[in-house]
């Protein structure tokens, strides 16, 4: 599994050591340029000021798990767009950021793990069903399958879709998970499906 190119080293504790990645390099038609990386730490300060990242940062500190000052990080990594890592906190990976929203979008998403690893006070990410749990919803409630940007990445078709592109993407990120088989993943996806797909806190509904 590629560990980011953090160069933070193997140390610190054990479980913090899974990270849970984001959109891992799904096929794209085109290669656009990324952003220069003050742009994607400017980027990522203005993201700061959404309403939807607000509120999943507000919930989590009630929740009595804090955000601190450099919770929320801009890095460089080999494959994916973001990562959360227990006790690492969030981080964005400019070189794959190509807009301002993308920026704001990976960001939701990522607050999603973080604040399942903040309620859930025993969710295990090598568990194979914890881990999709948290796919499915952080690729639920982000918005990240809202058919615009289903659309962009090439891929459309009517009925399901959603459904289909939030399975499609939660398993990809399963994928980077050393501790999830294919056939494991799979499983564990339609095993805590319904549930996860449902439970759509902190939000009332998915936005
Ligand atoms: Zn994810």
């Amino acid at each position: 599994m590629a560990e980011g190119n953090g160069g933070s080293g193997s140390g610190s504790g054990g479980a913090a050591g899974v990270r849970v990645e984001a959109e891992s390099s799904e096929p794209k038609r085109t290669t656009l340029r990324a952003m220069p990386r003050e742009e994607c730490v400017e980027g990522i300060r203005s993201a700061l000021q959404n309403p939807t990242v607000r509120f999943l940062t507000e919930k989590m500190e009630k929740a009595g798990c804090q955000v601190w000052p450099r919770f929320i990080k801009a890095a460089t990594c080999a494959g994916a767009a973001g990562g959360y890592s227990s006790g690492h906190g969030v981080k964005v990976c400019c070189n794959h950021m190509v807009f301002q929203d993308q920026i704001t979008q990976v960001l939701i998403h990522e607050l999603i793990h973080a604040y399942d690893d903040c309620v859930a006070k025993n969710l295990d990410w090598k568990n194979c069903a914890h881990h999709a749990c948290s796919e499915i919803r952080a690729n639920h409630l982000s918005g990240d399958c809202h058919y615009k940007r289903e659309l962009l990445r090439g891929f459309m078709k009517i009925r399901g879709h959603e459904q289909e592109c939030v399975k499609r993407r939660a398993l990809l990120s399963l994928k980077s998970n050393p501790y999830c088989s294919e056939a494991a993943a799979k499983d564990a996806m339609e095993a805590v499906w319904d549930i996860c797909y449902n439970d759509t806190r902190p939000f009332d509904r998915a936005p």
